[in-house]
């Protein structure tokens, strides 16, 4: 059977739309409101699934297409179905409106992630309606919590239900944008991901009265340490998957651009400052939030050494949290499969690993 995908990508974008309506900022989440409409969806194309919460309205969707062959291993489509919070007032356009201007559906979680929930949503059901039955079982996940750490979405998943989740290829974002490198057009697919190490730094010093100006205070110790945080970069290292990415780009290591930078080393950046309590008086504490993130091959120590180096001995610091690198090998079946499609769609084009 022929499939209509004009109809299709109709039904795909209202979809899209209908999810982005939905709000599911995390925190707190509200993700069974994504869950049920997708899951609702599915049902009606007769497609059997779970609805887990990790916690209440805290939902995780699994939906499993039988294959031919249900002993190869599984193929996961998996998107998360929260997204991060807005600023409305910055916003030109309503955040959670999904409008449609200037060929763009606007919205949070357009990009990140609600189109692939959308897309996967639209392949599940083009298979029920045309009667195809894939090689193998295809398990779409569409899950909670990514966006604050995963401890309710796939990682409540993988510890409560791993028979639910369990597969041998995964696809989930990112990658999807295309990088022009001269005339070339490369399109990224994301095989690694970077730790985090998410650290409280913390300043003390003699407080004071606001008419007496000093330049050892808690205060001015913590913007000179940002300054020096974002004037130091971090050291340069070139896990084989990124020096082989930049090979294939014909970029050297010395003259990446911006883009590619966070891919070749640890990264440190100043998120939340909080020093302060009346406006006349110098506070003993001043606190910053930093971001860390670590290349595959790093952990926790090692980031905080570094980090040490920069900041010196002095302020302390105190891990909040933390998770692992991780990186997969793009010498699969799967990643052939993905490269030489994409290059027979799009000839001259190639595709290229990514971190993110
Ligand atoms: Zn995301």
């Amino acid at each position: 059977m022929r499939i209509p995908w004009e109809s299709f990508e109709r039904e795909t974008l209202e979809n899209l739309r209908a999810l982005i309506r939905l709000d599911t900022t995390n925190p707190p989440g509200n993700e069974r409101l994504a869950a049920d409409y997708l899951g609702s969806a599915l049902s009606r194309d007769g497609v059997e699934l779970s609805v887990i919460e990790g916690a209440p309205m805290r939902a995780n969707l699994i939906a499993r297409l039988a294959g031919r062959d249900s002993a190869k291993p599984a193929l996961m489509l998996a998107s998360h179905t929260d997204v991060v919070p807005v600023e409305a007032a910055r916003w030109t356009r309503a955040p959670f409106g999904a409008e449609v201007a200037d060929g763009c559906i606007w919205g949070r979680g357009s990009i990140d992630m609600k189109a692939k929930c959308a897309m996967d949503l639209g392949i599940a059901t083009a298979i029920r309606r045309t009667g195809a039955t894939p090689e193998r079982d295809l398990i779409i996940a569409a899950v909670a919590d990514e966006e604050a750490g995963s401890e309710l979405g796939a990682k409540f998943l993988v510890e409560n239900h791993p028979e639910l989740v369990r597969a041998g290829f995964v696809l989930n974002e990112t990658g999807g944008f295309t990088l022009f490198m001269g005339e070339r057009r490369f399109y990224p697919i994301q095989v690694a991901e970077k730790g985090f190490v998410t650290v409280r730094m913390t300043m003390t010093a003699a407080p004071g009265h606001g008419s007496m100006p000093r330049a050892d205070t808690a205060i001015v110790w913590m913007a000179d340490l940002i300054m020096r945080i974002t004037r130091t970069p971090m050291r340069r290292r070139l896990t084989p998957l990124i020096r082989e990415s930049l090979n294939e780009l014909g970029i050297s290591p010395e003259k990446a651009p911006p883009l590619f930078r966070p891919m070749m080393a640890n990264t440190v950046t100043p998120t939340i400052v909080r020093a302060g309590y009346k406006d006349n008086v110098i506070p003993g504490e001043a606190s910053v939030i930093l971001d860390g993130r670590t290349l595959p091959g790093e952990d926790e120590r090692s980031f905080l050494r570094e980090l040490r180096e920069i900041v010196g001995p002095e302020p302390a610091l105190q891990v909040i949290k933390t998770g692992p690198p991780a990186e997969a090998s793009p010498d699969t079946p799967l990643f052939r499969l993905i490269k030489s499609r994409t290059e027979a769609a799009d000839p001259g084009s190639g595709l290229t690993t990514w971190m993110a």
